[in-house]
């Protein structure tokens, strides 16, 4: 029995990415279960009865192309495999939108692939867009585009997938659903005696050597993959989990915080890493001169940066864009994701933000960036 409290823990869960591995929904001759797609709308759908938003990632469209084509090899060739992916999509998307139309809740196709994810502007609308799908509670399928999807932009698996769907969407749970109950010690189908975790603290090298289980004619990545996962959201700063989906109600057993699966704790605070990830991942795209009272503002309480502290534009950024807060001395003092273009922070600049819907003739927000999206990275004045 483990002392961590997951009845609690999964209770202020908003927002969750669930990705449904091929081996979870096919049988062993490899047709599409129609009774594991009507028990995953089911569960979903309480879900969304206690207002939890779900994305799915939903592998199978291989697998179901297969078999509908007679193809009785996993495909080698990659045209073949996107070929083969092409038709079965469609019967995989048909499949859920059967299981959910009973429950009156419509499903949506989003097929991505790498520079989704790396090119700043897609990135940003696949996420507004996911996000709008979402208000119009609509059930997002995503899977990799793989008629598309050549060596340089492909993920290659959807386990990786998944933890980008969840950095993407900002969902505060990733769970991976598959053929095995979770992580083990060793390979539990070659080992016997290999020990079941439950809780995962930290994603080390312990856990990263560990490999096998989750192989299947029509399984890609296996726990390999399923680690660099989870390993992924835990550097967001976001808790997953890797079950079964293939017993009963698993969904609605984590919720429920039984101790089902292997629980992956984050490494960090969902907002540090955040943070994190602004102040050293992102690619500046511009710059901006802050007064005293702007820099003091935001590194010593911690505020948002409003127009009226800003002095000086450099640079064309847009939406979206991480920019470079310097002092008048041109020290940087933060970085942080701008609401406005440079274009248009250029015309608001030492405006007060009541003013902005008049110059700009529409308002996105008050603020410049908003305080989750700036990371200080000056020291010294740092509090
Ligand atoms: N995109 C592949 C498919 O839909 C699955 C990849 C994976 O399972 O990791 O068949």
């Amino acid at each position: 029995m483990e002392s961590f409290d997951r009845k609690k823990f999964f209770s202020g869960i908003k927002k969750v990415v669930i990705k449904v591995g091929s081996s979870v929904l096919t049988d062993d001759d490899g047709n599409l279960l129609e009774s594991r797609f009507g028990e995953i709308a089911a569960q979903i759908f309480k879900l969304r009865e206690k207002n939890i938003e779900v994305i799915l990632v939903s592998s199978g469209a291989i697998a179901s192309g297969m078999k509908k084509l007679g193809a009785e090899e996993w495909a080698t060739d990659i045209h073949t495999k996107q070929a083969i992916a092409a038709c079965g999509q469609c019967s995989l998307i048909w499949s859920y939108e059967k299981a959910f139309s009973k429950y009156n809740i419509h499903v949506a196709q989003i097929l991505l692939t790498h520079n989704g994810f790396s090119d700043r502007k897609r990135f940003l609308i696949s996420r507004k867009t996911i996000q709008r799908l979402l208000e119009m509670e609509i059930i997002p399928i995503v899977n990799e585009n793989d008629t598309v999807a050549i060596e340089e932009i492909m993920i290659g698996d959807n386990d990786n997938l998944a933890a980008l769907v969840t950095s993407l969407t900002e969902a505060d749970l990733m769970i991976l659903l598959t053929n095995i109950d979770g992580i083990y010690s060793e390979d539990p189908k070659k080992n016997a005696d290999a020990e079941f975790i439950s809780l995962v603290n930290e994603v080390n090298n312990e856990i990263e050597k560990i490999d096998g289980g989750t192989t299947g004619k029509t399984t890609t990545g296996g726990m390999k993959t399923k680690i660099e996962s989870v390993k992924k959201a835990s550097l967001f700063g976001v808790p997953s989990v890797i079950a079964n989906g293939e017993k009963n109600d698993s969904i609605s057993r984590i919720f429920k915080g039984e101790e089902f699966g292997t629980l992956v704790l984050p490494s960090q605070d969902k907002l540090k890493a955040r943070k994190h990830w602004i102040a050293y991942n992102l690619k500046a795209a511009g710059k901006i001169t802050l007064d005293e009272g702007a820099g003091a503002a935001i590194l010593k309480k911690g505020k948002s940066l409003l127009p009226s502290g800003i002095l000086k534009v450099q640079g064309s950024f847009g939406i979206g864009d991480c920019i470079i807060c310097l002092d008048e001395s041109g020290t940087e003092l933060a970085r942080g994701i701008s609401t406005y273009s440079a274009e248009e922070v250029r015309k608001i600049a030492g405006k007060k933000t009541s003013e902005i819907e008049k110059i700009l003739g529409y308002k996105y927000s008050d603020e410049v960036i908003h305080r989750d999206d700036l990371a200080v990275v000056s020291k010294k004045n740092e509090k």
